[in-house]
């Protein structure tokens, strides 16, 4: 019979599409997914380094799943623990150290080894080579009829913010082939996607290039955005995450000019004050965020904005916090992310000991902060009640003859309907809310 294995993935979308390509990996070559990792035969730890909570939940689960293991092998049989991810990257042999039950680590560029190593091909037990170009175009695509699609175009990242473990766990910026990229996005659309989001931790650095009549042009992420829509049955486009530095006016033209490029830029500023981004090495000022973000909607007026905020970072004073707030009560988000500052080794303001805000103030920050935002995401759905918008349905719902889907905006939108309507994008009038999620009638 063949080996079963279970997948976990912490973190963020890149490291989803991770694990689908790691589950398409291993189905191909034999092993069977399960969805209970105390029987399966190989566990799999997909893991984030990004901040301190998500690397230690890998050490309690590596606890969890050792004694699975030690009673594996009292009863006769065996199993295999694999570390892939940002932590195997970036703590390597030590993880072993920490666990001596895993068997296996793989940084976030070597996961293709997996099933030779497991096969025993190689003798080493650690992969932490940064060879993104082997990466991409070796894995096979997840056979799927998932409606929304995940699609790495880039990775790493060269801007180095003084907080961030990115550049050492992912290595240096690398931008996917466009052919790769295209091929992949029509097999997508063919096995039944209508919406695909473009990945990248700088996605919009993406940098490529082409062969037109014999002469290399470049291909940026707005020309990629539009080569990719002319795929028939394509409907929407989304990327993320995008850095203030890097949003040009090409960009901005294709978001005005391509109707399949959903009106959403996911654009984290991390913090209001200048004092703040410039110790975070973010190297632009608030004024430079507000005037692109204004510059953003007088272009394109129905352009909507979320961001990433980091509280108490070292040194983060009660002025800086509060030009924060200011800032985000300026901009106006349809929806953001908000996070306590944690200290990451290796990297540039865990280096260099730095006046460490009070572990309560920063509780205090992240929570007025997430208040004001969760407001503001309120406020910005509360327009749109009794608004007609369009909504492409992914899933069924929890009830009978419930669907869910999304607006341009990414609002969930339940409606009832009895007939399927998975992959469908149909006007609905938005009638209520529920905490963040609307409920609909599909209009005929
Ligand atoms: N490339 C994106 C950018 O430039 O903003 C961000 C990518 S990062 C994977 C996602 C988010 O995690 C960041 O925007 C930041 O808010 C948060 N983050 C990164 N390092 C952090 C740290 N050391 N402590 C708390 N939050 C952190
Ligand atoms: Fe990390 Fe984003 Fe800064 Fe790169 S740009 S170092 S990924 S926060």
């Amino acid at each position: 019979m063949k080996q079963s294995f279970f997948i976990k993935t912490y973190g963020c979308q890149m490291n989803v599409y991770d694990s689908e390509k790691i589950i398409e990996l291993m189905t191909s070559g034999g092993y069977r997914q399960s969805s209970n990792p105390e029987e399966s035969d190989i566990a799999i730890f997909n893991t984030c380094h990004i901040r301190e909570k998500a690397a230690e939940k890998l050490f309690s689960d590596l606890g969890r799943i050792s004694k699975y293991k030690e009673n594996k092998i009292k009863s006769g049989s065996s199993m295999k623990i694999i570390v892939t991810g940002c932590v195997a990257q970036a703590e390597g042999d030590e993880i072993k150290k920490r666990n001596k039950s895993v068997d296996l680590i793989f940084g976030p560029q070597n996961y293709q080894n997996i099933t030779d190593a497991l096969e025993g091909k190689n003798e080493k037990y650690v992969y932490s080579d940064f060879l993104c170009e082997d990466k991409f175009e070796s894995l096979p695509i997840r056979n799927s009829h998932e409606i929304s699609r995940l699609v790495t175009i880039q990775e790493g990242c060269d801007k180095f913010c003084s907080f961030c473990v990115v550049p050492y766990t992912r290595g240096a910026e690398f931008s996917r082939p466009v052919e790769g990229i295209f091929l992949e996005v029509k097999k997508l659309v063919e096995m039944g996607a209508k919406e695909v989001i473009l990945l990248g931790q700088n996605v919009s650095s993406y940098n490529s290039n082409v062969f037109e009549d014999g002469i290399k042009v470049s291909v940026k992420l707005s020309k990629l955005c539009n080569l990719i829509s002319n795929i028939r049955g394509l409907e929407r486009i989304r990327y993320l995450t995008s850095h203030p530095n890097d949003i040009e006016n090409d960009l901005i033209n294709e978001h005005y000019t391509n109707k399949k490029l959903m009106p959403f830029l996911h654009l984290p500023i991390q913090s209001g004050s200048d004092r703040v981004l410039k110790k975070m090495n973010r190297n632009h000022s608030r004024s430079d965020y507000i005037n692109l973000v204004r510059n953003i909607k007088s272009k394109i007026n129905n352009m909507a904005f979320s961001s990433d905020f980091i509280v108490g970072y070292p040194g983060e004073t009660e002025y800086d916090f509060d030009q924060t707030i200011d800032l985000i009560e300026h901009v106006g988000f349809a929806s953001s992310y908000s996070f306590k500052y944690s200290p990451r080794a290796g990297t540039q303001s865990s280096l260099k000991h730095l006046n460490v805000v009070n572990d309560n103030v920063s509780d205090l920050r992240l929570k007025k902060i997430q208040e004001i935002l969760n407001k503001q995401q309120s406020e910005f759905n509360l327009k749109f009640i009794d608004k007609n918008e369009e909504v492409l349905f992914t899933d069924k719902g929890k009830k009978n003859n419930q669907f869910v889907g999304r607006t341009k905006y990414l609002q969930p939108v339940h409606v009832l309907c009895n007939r399927n309507i998975i992959g469908k994008k149909l006007e609905v009038n938005l009638e209520s809310l529920t905490s963040f999620s609307f409920h609909g009638k599909i209009i005929n």
